[in-house]
C-alpha cells in the first residue's frame, strides 16, 4: 500500500476513534442527565402521593392530589405503591411482583435515594416518616419523551459519525496527496537520471524543509557519482588512446617486415600473425574508446535531424562493403505515410555505428542467411526491426548481451569481443530510445529498436 494511502487510513482511524469516544461520552452524559431529571420528577410525585396517603383527613388528601394534578400532571404509565408500616404481606407480594434488586430496598430502609431503571421503566422508592406514622412509596413511570430523545440523539450521532468518516477520509487523502506531491516530483526526476545524463540535478526550492534537504542530499550524491564516472571514463579513454600509438607502430612495423623481399617463410608467417593480431587489438581499443565516450553523456556529440530510412540504407551500404555476401533486405512497405514520423534528432555517426553493429551481428551469427529489416512507426516512436535466421541466443543469456565483454555460450565458432551491443545500447539510450530482443536458439533473433520521432 502506498504511504499516502496508509497515512490517510491512519488519520481516518485515529479521528474515527476520537469521534466515537466523544459520541459515546455525549450519549452517556445525555442519558444520565435525562434519567436523573426524570427520577427527580417521579420522586416529587411520589413524595406528594406519600404525604397525601399519610393524612387520614380526606379533604387534606384531596388538596395534595389537586396540587399534583394542577401543577405536575401525570407521567406516562405512572403508578404508586404505598406500603404502610407493618404491612409485611403487601411488602412481600410487591417484592415478588416488581423487578427490583435487594439494594433498592436496602436504600429505602437506609432512607437513601432508591432509583432503578428496568425495561424502559424508571422506579423510585421513598421512606416517608411523620410522627406516629411511617410509609414506603414505590413509584414507577415510563419516560417516553426521554426515551424518544435518546433514540434521536443515538441516530444523530451514528449518522454524524458516518458522515464525518467520509469527510475525514476524503480530507486525509487530499492532504496526503498534497504532502507527497514534492516526493512524487523527486521520484519522477530521479527516474529520469541515468548514467547517460548524470549532469542533471534535482530542483531544490528555497524552503528549508526536509524535501529541500532530500533534494540537496541527492544532488550531492549525484555530484560524487558524476566525478566517479568521469574518472572511470577518462581512465578507459586515456588507456585506449595510450594503446593506439604503440599498436599502430606494431602493425606498421609488421607490414614493413612483410614487404622485405626474400625473408624466410616462417618469419613471414610471424609478421602476418603480428599484423593480424595488432589489427584486432586496434579494433578492440577503438570500440572501447567509443563505448567509453558514449556511455557517459551526450555533451560531446553533434545532434541533427536524421531520417531513419536513409540512415538504414547507408547501414546496408556499409554491410555490403564489409560482408559482400550478405543477404540484408530492407522492407519499406510499412513506412508511415507521414514522413515526419521517420525523423529523429540524433548523431548520425553514432546511430550508424549502432545499427551497423546489429545488422553485422545478424549476418555474422546467421552465416549470411537472409536478414530482414522493417521500418515502421508506433505511438511516438519509429521502430526498426532487424530479424535474422541465425543461431539465436539462449534464453537465460538474453538479459546479459548488453553487458560489456559478455558473449553467449553458443558463439565459440564466431569471432567477437562482446563490445558491439553494449555500445549500441548506450547509443540508443543516449537518443532516449530502447532495444527489445526476442530470440530462439537455432531459429533466429529479432532486435527491435525504438527511437522517439520529433
Ligand atoms: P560480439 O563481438 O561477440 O558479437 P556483441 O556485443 O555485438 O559482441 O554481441 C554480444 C553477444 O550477443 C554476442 O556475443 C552474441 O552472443 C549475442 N548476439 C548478438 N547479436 C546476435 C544475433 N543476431 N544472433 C545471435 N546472437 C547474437
Amino acid at each position: 500500500m502506498k504511504i499516502q494511502n496508509r497515512i490517510a487510513l491512519i488519520f481516518t482511524f485515529l479521528t474515527a476513534g476520537i469521534i466515537l469516544s466523544l459520541s459515546v461520552f455525549l450519549y452517556i452524559f445525555a442519558s444520565e442527565s435525562i434519567s436523573n431529571s426524570f427520577f427527580h420528577r417521579l420522586e416529587v410525585r411520589s413524595d406528594i402521593v406519600g404525604h397525601a396517603a399519610l393524612h387520614k383527613n380526606k379533604s387534606q388528601t384531596s388538596i395534595y392530589y389537586d396540587i399534583k394534578e394542577k401543577h405536575l400532571g401525570d407521567l406516562p404509565d405512572e403508578q404508586h405503591r404505598i406500603i404502610f408500616h407493618n404491612d409485611f404481606k403487601k411488602a412481600d407480594s410487591l417484592k415478588k411482583k416488581l423487578p427490583l434488586p435487594q439494594t433498592f430496598y436496602d436504600a429505602i430502609v437506609r432512607k437513601q435515594p432508591a432509583r432503578f431503571f428496568h425495561n424502559d421503566t424508571s422506579y423510585v422508592g421513598l421512606n416517608i416518616i411523620q410522627p406516629g406514622e411511617n410509609i414506603i412509596v414505590i413509584s414507577s413511570a415510563v419516560d417516553l419523551y426521554g426515551l424518544a430523545e435518546m433514540e434521536n440523539l443515538k441516530n444523530l450521532l451514528i449518522v454524524g459519525f458516518c458522515i464525518s468518516l467520509v469527510f475525514v477520509f476524503t480530507f486525509g487523502k487530499f492532504f496526503s496527496i498534497q504532502i507527497f506531491q514534492p516526493i512524487r516530483r523527486i521520484i519522477r526526476n530521479v527516474k529520469g537520471i541515468s548514467a547517460h545524463n548524470l549532469n542533471q540535478r534535482l530542483m531544490v526550492d528555497s524552503s528549508k524543509d526536509e524535501i529541500a534537504d532530500l533534494s540537496k542530499t541527492f544532488n550531492d550524491m549525484l555530484d560524487r557519482l558524476e566525478i566517479t564516472f568521469e574518472i572511470q571514463n577518462n581512465f578507459v579513454s586515456n588507456a585506449s588512446h595510450e594503446f593506439k600509438t604503440p599498436l599502430t607502430i606494431i602493425s606498421g612495423e609488421a607490414q614493413l617486415g612483410l614487404s622485405v623481399p626474400g625473408i624466410p617463410d616462417n618469419v613471414r608467417d610471424s609478421f602476418r600473425t603480428i599484423f593480424r593480431e595488432s589489427e584486432k587489438m586496434e579494433h578492440l581499443t577503438n570500440s572501447m574508446l567509443s563505448l567509453a565516450q558514449t556511455g557517459f553523456d551526450g555533451k560531446k556529440e553533434q545532434w541533427e535531424e536524421i531520417r531513419i530510412d536513409e540512415l538504414i540504407l547507408s547501414v546496408k551500404g556499409t554491410a555490403d562493403q564489409i560482408i559482400p555476401a550478405n543477404k540484408v533486405e530492407i522492407n519499406f512497405d510499412q513506412l508511415p505515410e507521414d514522413e515526419r514520423k521517420l525523423v529523429i534528432i540524433g548523431n548520425e555517426t553514432l546511430l550508424k555505428a549502432a545499427f551497423s553493429n546489429i545488422v553485422l551481428n545478424s549476418c555474422k551469427y546467421s552465416d549470411n542467411a537472409p536478414v530482414h529489416i522493417v521500418i515502421r512507426s508506433e505511438d511516438n516512436y519509429v521502430l526498426v526491426e532487424i530479424t535474422d535466421e541465425g543461431i539465436g541466443i539462449p534464453d537465460r543469456e538474453i538479459a546479459q548481451i548488453f553487458v560489456p565483454f559478455f558473449r553467449a555460450s553458443n558463439t565459440e565458432k564466431y569471432k567477437g569481443y562482446g563490445i558491439g551491443l553494449p555500445l549500441t545500447n548506450n547509443i540508443i539510450k543516449l537518443h532516449q530510445g530502447s532495444i527489445v530482443v526476442k530470440s530462439e536458439v537455432e531459429i533466429g533473433t529479432r532486435f527491435t529498436v525504438f527511437l522517439p520521432f520529433i
